[in-house]
């Protein structure tokens, strides 16, 4: 390996020219002409991979036919802040609809062994000040979560407010009554002023269109249905069913790498089939320490969010207070904390973000312009050369956990950190020195086939009583298909046909032609890497919309024309920069399979989630619903 000097005269034991063509051949290996077609669609034949494992089976109520001011469809953390949020606004007529027999969202599906939040529990975990609630860990797990979603159900009094156990199939506006009709399947026919969509952006299980997948004859599931029934044990793991089984897992993302450590702990053999490594940093878990949570000044979860958020934005800040893996691996990025940042990498920064609205980051952006210093300074390879870095360092881990070394070699990630999720775990990569697992690297093609009798690979079979299914959600199909409803506008417009040609928003929550409604989602909106934050932020505004056309005697509100091909054209404006980072990385969901057919306005709002919600909460300061269309009558 050879010492190259880098342009800010930083020696490294690393070839940064080998290093990009590693990562161009690993990404050029991967890429396939299908892309998102590779993956079959969980209907038909494949439906029951979405039954819900946990509800109760043979439930059965009374159809509702009703009026109802709010209707929120998602019982996840965005649907439970909207209720949260709505009741403190003093908004109390909502109905929460959620398919699964409780609340959670992603986590009442994602149950599989293992599963924890790799953001720390003390900023992921919303309204912790308001409930009293103290996370055991740093990071919680599945099982702790579920528990704090049923004490905000409690604290906001939502169980009596839900229809669990019941699918959304069609809402659509009628322009008579100015209300949506939400019909489901269990025969309920609500009319809605309002409707939330909180249906979450990972919601809808792939997997992949691999021959035979329909013909192996041994048990089957996916991560998000684990069928604890027949693997026994619980989220902690202790799958005492699998003692005589052979296991094969398919795929190596965020989830899997948190659930093999206990099929490999329980499993009589595990076979790991591997496309593409992922990035596996330190975890380090901890224990709440009673004593510092009980120094907490009031208001402290807030300014914890908006630090992490910071940070991860790129923005200066004073000091790290979550301190881990994520800030860590962001403060590497942009060269270290605000003070000691140096302000014309941050300039640069937000350059790249285009992040530049505000007059301080204008005046800012022309110095770093004009100024031929910043100019030699070539940020964008700083930054590439603190990327190698950091993955030189994840690769090195896996060399010091794996013993065998072929095995570590395979588990090696060779693409820029931030082109798949990056994963933190302390006992993943050992899994791999136990007798019983078997790493199967597929080196970027995947699994070849399905038989009868277990999974074909490089024209070996290999025989397994179960295939488990990590190979996640769709990301990038139609709204509607991922959503589970048709959704039906004014004049029978559909949001397939409203955003075929790409998204078109206002401020991310309102489309034009679908008055009454607020989509939840992140694109085109503040995206944040603790997702419960920006969900939070959208309830906020949400609430205080509604709240306001109540003030007002408005029963319709639309966003105008203009002000969503404005909002349009800011998205347009902001995200352009991030094609090329974009198609230089290996394929996944991230960037459409690895096929960017860049359409700037499917992104999120590229100045960083922190000026988006500065933004939305100056626009709510100005207290005159600037954008939107109100049509007054009176509320009956
Ligand atoms: P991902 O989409 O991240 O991973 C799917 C995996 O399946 C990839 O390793 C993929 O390989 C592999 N795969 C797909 N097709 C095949 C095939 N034909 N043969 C072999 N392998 C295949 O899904 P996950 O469920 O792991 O994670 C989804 C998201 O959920 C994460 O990105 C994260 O946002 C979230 N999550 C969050 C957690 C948290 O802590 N908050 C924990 C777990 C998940 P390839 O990479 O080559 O496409």
């Amino acid at each position: 390996m050879s010492s190259t000097v880098v342009p800010q005269g930083v020696r490294h034991n690393f070839d940064p020219d080998a290093l990009r063509e590693k990562y161009r051949a690993e990404r050029d290996k991967r890429i396939r002409a299908d892309g998102n077609d590779q993956y079959v669609e969980v209907t038909g034949d494949f439906s029951h991979y979405v039954d819900d494992p946990h509800a109760t089976p043979g439930f059965t109520r009374e159809a509702l036919v009703q009026k109802v001011e709010v209707v929120i469809i998602g019982g996840g953390f965005g649907g439970m802040l909207a209720a949260a949020r709505l009741r403190e606004a003093g908004i109390t007529d909502f109905m929460l609809i959620e398919k699964g027999g409780g609340f959670g969202g992603t986590w009442y599906w994602n149950r599989y062994p293992g599963a924890s939040c790799d953001i720390e529990a003390y900023v992921y975990l919303p309204l912790l000040e308001e409930t009293g609630f103290v996370p055991r860990q740093k990071y919680t797990n599945a099982d702790e979560t579920l528990e704090y979603c049923e004490v905000l159900a409690q604290r906001y009094r939502l169980r009596e407010q839900a229809l669990l156990q019941t699918q959304v199939k069609s809402v659509s506006w009628q322009e008579s009554s100015r209300r949506w009709q939400v019909k489901t399947d269990r025969g309920d026919q609500l009319q809605a002023r309002f409707i939330i969509h909180s249906n979450g952006p990972l919601n809808r299980p792939k997997l992949p269109g691999i021959k035979g997948i329909d013909q192996f004859k041994g048990h089957t599931f996916h991560t998000s249905r684990w069928d604890y029934a027949y693997t026994g044990g619980t989220s902690f793991g202790e799958l005492t069913n699998l003692e005589d089984k052979r296991v094969a897992i398919i795929g190596t993302g965020a989830t899997a790498v948190q659930c093999v450590p206990h099929l490999a702990a329980s499993a009589k053999a595990l076979y790991v089939f591997q496309r593409t490594p992922s990035s596996i940093d330190v975890r380090n878990n901890q224990p709440t320490d009673p004593d510092w949570i009980s120094a907490q000044r009031a208001g402290w979860q807030k300014r914890r969010q908006t630090n992490f958020e910071s940070i991860m934005s790129g923005l200066p800040v004073k000091e790290d207070l979550v301190g881990d893996g994520w800030t860590e691996a962001f403060r590497n990025l942009f060269g270290g904390l605000g003070d000691s940042m140096p302000s014309k990498a941050r300039l640069a920064w937000w350059a790249i973000q285009g992040a530049f609205s505000s007059k301080r980051r204008e005046r800012g952006l022309k110095q770093y312009l004009t100024d031929k210093a910043v100019q030699h300074m070539g940020l964008p390879q700083k930054m590439e050369m603190a990327d190698f870095e950091k993955m030189e360092k994840v690769r090195a881990r896996a060399d010091a956990l794996v013993s065998d070394k072929s095995t570590a070699e395979s588990l090696k990630p060779y693409y820029r950190q931030f082109c798949k999720r990056p994963c933190f775990h302390d006992e993943y990569l050992q899994s791999f020195n136990r007798d019983n697992v078997t790493l199967i690297d597929t080196h970027g093609q995947g699994v070849e086939a399905f038989t009868e009798k277990g999974v074909l690979f490089d024209g070996e079979e290999y025989e397994v009583d179960c295939i488990i299914f990590a190979t996640g959600f769709e990301v990038g199909t139609d709204y509607s298909r991922r959503a589970g409803y048709s959704i039906e506008g004014v004049n029978g417009l559909t949001v397939t046909e409203k955003w075929q040609d790409g998204m078109a928003t206002f401020h991310g929550l309102h489309a034009r032609g679908f008055p009454n409604s607020f989509f939840f989602g992140p694109i085109q909106s503040g995206f944040t890497a603790a997702f419960t934050y920006a969900l939070d932020e959208n309830s906020i505004h949400a609430a205080y919309i509604i709240d306001q056309l109540r003030q007002r005697g408005a029963t319709r509100v639309e966003a105008s024309a203009k002000a969503e091909s404005d909002w349009v054209k800011t998205v347009i404006q902001k995200a352009r920069l991030t094609e090329d980072f974009q198609k230089s990385c290996t394929p996944g969901y991230y960037n459409n399979e690895g096929h960017v057919q860049f359409q700037p306005q499917n992104t999120f709002y590229g100045g960083g989630p922190m000026e988006f919600f500065e933004l939305m909460a100056k626009w709510r300061g100005k207290g005159k619903l600037d954008g939107l269309e109100l049509q007054l009558s009176t509320y009956e």
